[in-house]
């Protein structure tokens, strides 16, 4: 996976650390409503009502290298 220069403060979302503007960090994608088609799930403090859906989230270098993260 590529790593990335951040631009701006944001927090890993596997270890929840900080990645401070400058800092190297990576993307990868989630998946969301792996479950039921239409249940309601809750992301970052958002209650959503999901159909099978992909998104990005930011994480640390430490993650990438740790996880095989795509
Ligand atoms: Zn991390």
């Amino acid at each position: 996976m590529k790593l990335k220069k951040s631009r701006y403060k944001r927090t890993c979302k596997e270890c929840k650390s900080t990645i401070n503007k400058g800092d190297l960090y990576g993307q990868k994608t989630i998946a969301l409503g792996s479950k039921k088609d239409g249940q309601n799930e809750t992301y970052d403090g958002f209650a959503v009502t999901v159909h099978y859906m992909r998104i990005p989230v930011d994480v640390c270098k430490t993650c990438c290298e740790v996880k095989s993260c795509k």
